[in-house]
């Protein structure tokens, strides 16, 4: 039987765990290898058939490690196309050579010993991005894991701690208990979760493990874009956009803005769509903002003339912008040309406009150089200068 990982439901992830078996690991408080705590049994590998895999990304390891027997791991998954693999054991180890494996590696560099120290690889060729353990006292040691690793260049993507053995929870009044995916655990408040990103909020190679908004890989894209990213060469502007891309699932909330103008396709949207962006107007209303959606807040039955004048005055007086890109959406294009005429407008008193991406997956996979999306990742985070 083909056990499925409910995190992934809907994402462009799938899993593969190769050897059957607990991790000989056996990192402290890994839910791996607590009984009944992983979604499939530990008695048989998880393999799921190759025409499964066509069109996603397989995972492999998100339990065990891909550098104990690695051999046998790179044999048993050589019949996936696009994979990557994930591993806490370091390349400065004997006999670990990351570039043996046939697709990129997540390595987590302080999976064994999250507080007080992190690995420091050298050989970063064969790396996707490094994954730090986050918890609310050892922001010192990320400070120093992100500054090492981005400052060569490398994605960091941070991971919150969720801890089931209750004496492992140094500041238990950060933490609460709660269900995460299948289990409970002690899980950082989404307050604190909040402030740590804050604090790399500007450093756009670092990146969360999913946000308090949702848990679910199909949010959160990290894997999938990062590979990608990997696959045809980091740049700048990609990197940007994908950061830009994630900090709409922090931001929103935190945003002073109280208006907000929606860009977003208004005829031929699909039901989807619609779907989605009433959940996320919601959302924003829940955070006490109010929205301008052109489908019911302009007059959609008058001329274009006046159809784009009602959004220009909407512009003129928002706060802030949400984007949900539809590339095929002639509007959206017009609009965003005025909301960046605002941007340069206010750029001159010294203000910015600010900009948010609202959907990922329509995003994830689409190159950004010399692009609206590439725009858009810029846009967010740097203020536009009238000289370039
Ligand atoms: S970084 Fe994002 S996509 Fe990757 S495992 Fe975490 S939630 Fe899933």
């Amino acid at each position: 039987m083909l056990y499925k990982n409910p995190k992934l439901i809907g994402s462009k992830i799938i899993d593969c765990v190769p050897l059957q078996g607990p991790c000989p690991l056996d990192c402290p408080d890994c839910f791996y290898n607590r009984p009944g705590a992983f979604y499939a049994p530990l008695d048989e590998p998880v393999m799921p058939p190759v025409e499964e895999t066509k069109k996603l990304l397989v995972r492999i390891n998100s339990g065990g490690d891909s550098c104990v027997n690695m051999d046998e791991v790179i044999a048993l998954t050589s019949c996936y196309g696009d994979k990557f693999y994930n591993t806490s054991l370091p390349n400065t180890l004997p006999n670990i050579d990351y570039g043996k494996f046939p697709g990129p590696v997540v390595f987590t560099c302080n999976g064994r010993d999250i507080d007080h120290d992190f690995y420091r690889l050298e050989d970063l060729s064969n790396v996707m991005f490094v994954r730090v353990k986050v918890n609310s006292w050892n922001y010192d040691l990320v400070d120093k894991a992100v500054r090492y690793y981005t400052s060569r260049e490398v994605p960091v993507v941070l991971t919150c701690m969720r801890y089931y053995t209750e004496s492992l929870v140094a500041r238990k009044v950060d933490y609460e208990w709660r269900k995460h995916i299948l289990n409970s655990y002690w899980i950082l408040k989404d307050r604190i979760w909040r402030e740590i990103w804050l604090r790399y909020r500007d450093n756009g190679l670092v990146f969360s493990c999913a946000s308090p908004r949702s848990s679910l890989c199909k949010d959160c894209h990290n894997c999938y874009t990062l590979y990608q990213a990997k696959k045809v060469g980091y740049s700048l502007g990609t990197l940007r956009f994908i950061k830009a891309a994630q900090a709409v699932n922090f931001d929103p909330v935190l945003a002073g803005g109280k208006n907000v103008f929606l860009i977003c396709p208004v005829r031929g949207m699909s039901t989807e769509q619609e779907d989605f962006i009433k959940r996320y107007i919601d959302r924003l209303k829940d955070a006490g903002k109010t929205v301008h959606w052109p489908a019911v807040d302009t007059d959609q039955g008058s001329s274009e003339w006046n159809i784009c004048l009602q959004n220009g005055k909407a512009i003129l007086t928002c706060d802030e912008v949400h984007v949900f890109w539809d590339p095929a959406s002639g509007v959206s294009k017009f609009d965003l040309g005025m909301a960046f005429m605002l941007n340069l407008i206010k750029g001159i008193m010294g203000m910015r406009l600010p900009v948010s991406l609202i959907n990922l997956d329509v995003l994830a996979d689409r190159q950004v150089e010399k692009s609206f999306e590439g725009l858009l990742g810029k846009w967010k985070h740097e203020v536009v200068s009238w000289h370039e």
